[in-house]
């Protein structure tokens, strides 16, 4: 009602309440972080709905997480109620996955496709590299399909990528390899990531009149987090909003992080262009950070070249600086954030789900793990090894795909010998072929194992797999049986959970009951969906990310990438690792690393905090299994020393633009940047007026202490360990 659309603008300032009470039309808020956009793009919705502007359904809202999308309608149901459960709310894949399902058809699929995932993908790319003669470990299956996957981010088909996107032999393979795993797929009725983006745009092009059903449909389209949006997004997004231009777009261009996955941040700064009327609407305003914070947030992400410019500004207290800390090595840096974890908890009454580690790259969470766990505080990992990526949970979703779509070849592949049923890799190589030969699918080829496969158990075998899966099938179908009865069947006839009771170790035993777990969700799913079947479950859990596991309300620390942590907020946040060729990491390949990008991504760590912020460096870490030393980032260079604190105290001094020093600890270092990185550390002797003497003939520097597990150690000088 009007009442309540009303009384939703009192939580919100000026600019805000504009915004979200904006009327019809295209609506752009770039903002810088912390502003309220995700706010107001909920709150949008939910006026929209108490205005009865829309019914629930008629909303679309893409989000860049399932999480952040489960989160924005509960807000709703908070703000509006009941009808906040009908709305449209999702990432692209899972929402475009939704309506490639209703129109498969159209597109030469059927209904019950399956969605490979990146490892069905490679596997699937891996066999045509072969069969071309090629060998796998030169021609790299995952490069080539990094290659193809970028060409579908840009909505470039196989024939133009052969055309004009040759530039290297990889290309050129990948150019040949692109046709042919396309048509594995369609012959496999299954969609890759990328072909969910893709596919809408292309059923959208031959098909206006279905265009048209979805434009009526979704009369308002909403997207948080736009600048990270690639070019089939962006296509799909303007396609459907083309009709009625009802698009409110928010995003941030300084928080442009995916660009290594096609995220191209042209899309937010032309969306004036692409809508001539679109309104825009800024936000000034932080909510979330403390003084410092900002202005340290600040000072980092004006030194990018390509920034557009804006205010931000808070009310919020001043704060404390940020503060710095050093460390020996990583075991000794995480020692240090645990010490200073139980401080905050002992001294300022923060709890442990209060606080953040942010970290660069996934694998640095394991020292983290080691050492919360072994102090005893508790942390949840975001990200890692999921659940659903391991091998026996794979193979009995693999198991599932079959039963839903026999020509899923890749699910075949996966399971034909698991458990280990004596089909030898010869006999399977005949079928194989012979399918590729008679262009039908491996399943299909079965029917005709008898002139095939000349190895006589190895036929039995195939035949008596088969069977098991048309019975299980059938099953399926029949109405009366549970999807868990049908699961609990095949796992029976196929014989896969046996072999675990059977081997009898405690590993083999963890797997049966992480499949009991498994069949558990499926339970849960056929409980919670009136319209649950096998596709529906599948389909949910092929689109599940790893940051959708992250729950803020676990008692625990929370372990994540600066990626993940996109979007949220925290009280208290550690940024670790911040070191050269870490963070800012070093380019792939041989190739510049793109800093810019970097910086954006170090401003979205910065701005995830409200009130305390820890940065953390080691000057030596075990990367690729050998001890390095470590110069400290050049973003500790470029923050404004204003803001930021050594442990002890001490400024952070920075020095004419190339290096710095600060003093910490009772020792002084000199940092170089114009030096190799393995030189870049020197023990300071003199007093801070001595210029970096940049040689190697430095004085011999008295062996600094460090603290390393309790105990003291001397930090050998960098000339003594190269
Ligand atoms: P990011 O760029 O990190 O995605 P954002 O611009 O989306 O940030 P929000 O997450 O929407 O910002 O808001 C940041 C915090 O400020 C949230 O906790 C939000 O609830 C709070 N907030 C925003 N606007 C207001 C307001 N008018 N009154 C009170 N709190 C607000
Ligand atoms: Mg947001």
């Amino acid at each position: 009602s009007q009442t309540q659309a009303q009384a939703l603008l009192k939580g919100l300032n000026e600019n805000q309440g504009r915004a979200v009470s904006y009327g019809d039309g295209p609506l752009l808020i770039i903002a810088g972080a912390g502003s309220g956009k995700t706010r107001v793009l909920t709150y949008r919705i939910a006026y929209l709905l108490a205005q009865k502007k829309a019914n629930p359904w008629n909303i679309l809202a893409l989000t860049f997480t399932n999480k952040a999308a489960a989160e924005m309608r509960e807000r709703i149901q908070k703000l509006i109620g009941p009808p906040a459960s009908k709305l449209w709310m999702g990432t692209f894949h899972s929402i475009f996955s939704r309506i490639l399902r209703i129109e498969a058809e159209k597109l030469g699929f059927t209904s019950s496709f399956s969605i490979y995932d990146s490892d069905d993908s490679e596997r699937s790319v891996k066999a045509i590299i072969k069969e071309m003669g090629l060998d796998p470990r030169e021609v790299k299956p995952r490069d080539i399909r990094f290659r193809i996957s970028g060409a579908k981010n840009q909505l470039v088909s196989p024939h133009e990528f052969q055309e004009k996107f040759v530039r290297s032999s990889m290309d050129d393979i990948a150019g040949q390899v692109f046709p042919i795993y396309q048509t594995r797929l369609r012959q496999s009725n299954a969609m890759d990531f990328d072909d969910l983006l893709t596919l809408p745009s292309e059923l959208f092009e031959q098909h206006p009149e279905v265009l048209e059903k979805y434009q009526d449909y979704f009369r308002y389209l909403l997207i948080d987090e736009y600048q990270d949006t690639n070019h089939a997004q962006y296509k799909v997004a303007k396609m459907l909003a083309a009709k009625y231009e009802n698009i409110t777009v928010v995003g941030d261009d300084a928080q442009s992080i995916y660009s290594f996955r096609g995220a191209d941040i042209s899309n937010i700064l032309n969306f004036k262009s692409d809508y001539p009327n679109a309104a825009q609407i800024p936000l000034e305003q932080n909510y979330r950070s403390t003084q410092a914070i900002l202005k340290c947030a600040d000072s980092i992400i004006k030194q990018n070249k390509h920034q557009l410019d804006k205010t931000l500004w808070t009310q919020n207290d001043k704060g404390d600086p940020v503060t710095l800390l050093e460390s020996f090595d990583e075991y000794d840096e995480a020692n240090r954030v645990a010490g200073k974890l139980h401080e905050l908890k002992l001294k300022r009454g923060y709890t442990n789900n209060d606080c953040a580690i942010l970290y660069r790259t996934n694998y640095q969470s394991r020292v983290y793990e080691d050492v919360l766990r072994r102090k005893g505080i508790n942390y949840q990992l975001v990200g890692g090894i999921s659940f659903y990526q391991r091998k026996e949970i794979k193979d009995v979703i693999a198991y599932l795909r079959l039963l839903v779509n026999p020509n899923d070849e890749e699910a075949l592949l996966r399971v034909i010998n698991e458990p280990s049923r004596g089909i030898g890799d010869k006999s399977l190589q005949n079928l194989v072929q012979f399918a590729r030969k008679q262009q039908v699918t491996i399943w299909d080829a079965f029917e005709q194992a008898d002139q095939v496969v000349s190895h006589g158990p190895a036929r039995r075998s195939m035949k008596a797999f088969k069977a098991v899966i048309d019975e299980c099938r059938d099953l399926m179908t029949d109405d009366e049986t549970s999807l868990v009865d049908v699961t609990r069947k095949l796992l029976e006839s196929t014989g896969y959970v046996k072999q675990f009771v059977e081997e009898n170790t405690h590993e083999s035993l963890t797997r049966r009951e992480n499949v009991m777990e498994l069949i558990n969700a499926i339970a849960q799913h056929e409980e919670a969906r009136p319209d649950a079947d096998l596709s529906t479950f599948l389909q949910e859990i092929s689109l599940y990310s790893d940051t959708d596991s992250y729950d803020e309300n676990q008692p625990a620390v929370t372990l994540m990438t600066v990626h993940a942590a996109k979007g949220l907020e925290f009280p208290v946040v550690f940024v670790v690792g911040l070191e050269e060729e870490l963070f800012p990491i070093g380019g792939r390949n041989g190739e510049e690393a793109d800093f810019e990008e970097e910086r954006r991504l170090f401003y979205v760590a910065i701005t995830r905090a409200e009130k305390d912020l820890f940065f953390s460096f080691a000057k030596q870490r075990t990367r690729f299994g050998e001890s390095k030393r470590m110069a400290r980032s050049r973003f500790l260079d470029e923050v404004d020393p204003a803001v930021v604190r050594t442990e002890t105290g001490a400024t952070i001094r920075q020095k004419d633009g190339f290096g710095s020093s600060f003093s910490s600890g009772g020792y002084n270092v000199e940092y170089d940047r114009r030096l190799a990185p393995q030189n870049r550390y020197q023990q300071k002797t003199a007093s801070p007026a001595a210029a970096p003497s940049g040689g190697r003939t430095r004085p011999k520097p008295q062996a600094p202490k460090a603290s390393y597990d309790g105990v003291t150690y001397d930090i050998q000088s960098p000339d003594d360990l190269a």
